[in-house]
């Protein structure tokens, strides 16, 4: 059962799961992303909960392409993300 109502939608439901977690050599999960980014109606969904399961990972603990992104694009992602969030003060 899908952890988020969303995933019903999801591009990848049918897709051979492998191509999500492409495997040194490969295509680097261009063919996944390419599914992610022109045919997913539930990309930005998909791209939050990723930055949000892996909050406060590296990229090595970051897996698979999730959002239409790898591993190493998430992490930059959020840390753009966490540099542009307002500091706390006082
Ligand atoms: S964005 Fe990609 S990984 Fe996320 S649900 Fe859609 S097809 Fe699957």
């Amino acid at each position: 059962m899908p952890a988020h109502g969303w995933e019903t939608a999801a591009a990848c439901a049918t897709a051979d799961p492998d191509a999500w977690f492409p495997r040194r050599g490969g295509d680097g999960g261009a063919g996944a992303k390419r599914i992610c980014n022109e045919r997913c109606p539930v990309r930005r969904q998909c791209l939050d909960a990723a930055l949000a399961d892996e909050d406060g990972r590296g990229a090595k603990d970051r897996h698979g392409i999730r959002g239409g992104l790898g591993p190493r694009q998430r992490a930059r992602l959020a840390k753009r993300q966490s540099a542009a969030q307002p500091q706390p003060t006082g």
